[in-house]
């Protein structure tokens, strides 16, 4: 409770200045409230890739003052429960096959909420003046039934099976064989998923799995959706 509604700032997403609520990232009910390794949100979005978490543990799980109060309740209500429910059918068969998983199938998805909460997650990661550089990505969330995004989006995912988590904000790859080649990238990591953004650029990996077309469905259009490791 101390923790809530005590900041002010610039909102992540509708870029309002004003008092600042603790927005979960992943959200709360997404495995987001157990006993977490205590790093600070801005340490735990400047972790490289293979740095381990180190620090006292908390209660309450993971996530910063990025939201205004109005931005993170309604993203909470239109998108949170519906991703909250992909997560919980994926960790169920990351369980049951041990982080093995070679088959994924996930019973009536809602596409479309689902990546509204990963790119809301994605406004709470980067900085404030994110919202201001992709006025798009902001209507596409703050816009219930808004569909489709510019071609320069892209959204990936794969499996989270180490357990570990990490956030990073958009950086540039160089491409050290082509000074014409860069990856602009964001990425989220906490299981049982990690979700990868690229702007303008192609994905980093051929494993990721493409959601870009999660954009495409309409709000309440629900499916099933089989995924082959
Ligand atoms: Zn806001």
């Amino acid at each position: 409770m101390s923790r809530r509604n005590k900041a002010k700032g610039t909102c992540h997403l509708c870029g309002n200045f004003g008092a600042l609520s603790f927005e979960h990232v992943p959200p709360r009910a997404a495995f987001n409230n157990r006993r977490i390794i205590k790093v600070t949100f801005e340490q735990a979005i400047s972790l490289g890739p293979d740095e381990i978490v180190k620090g006292p543990i908390q209660q309450g799980g993971i996530g910063g003052h990025t939201l205004c109060p109005k931005c993170n309740n309604l993203t909470g209500h239109w998108y949170g429960t519906r991703f909250v429910g992909w997560c919980y059918q994926a960790m169920n068969i990351l369980i049951r096959s041990h982080g093995k998983p070679s088959l994924i199938y996930l019973n009536y998805l809602f596409p479309l909420a689902i990546l509204k909460q990963i790119v809301t997650m994605f406004f709470s990661v980067n900085t404030e003046t994110f919202s201001k550089a992709n006025p798009e990505l902001v209507q596409f969330v703050l816009k219930r039934e808004a569909k489709y995004l510019p071609p320069k989006y892209r959204f990936f995912m794969y499996y989270n099976t180490t357990g570990t988590f990490r956030f990073s904000g958009i950086w540039a790859r160089l491409d050290p064989f082509s000074s014409r080649s860069t990856t602009l990238m964001s990425e989220i990591t906490y299981p049982p998923f990690g979700y990868v953004m690229t702007i303008d650029s192609e994905p980093p990996d051929s494993r990721l799995f493409e959601i870009t077309h999660f954009s495409t469905y309409d709000y309440n259009f629900g499916f099933s959706w089989r995924l082959q490791d």
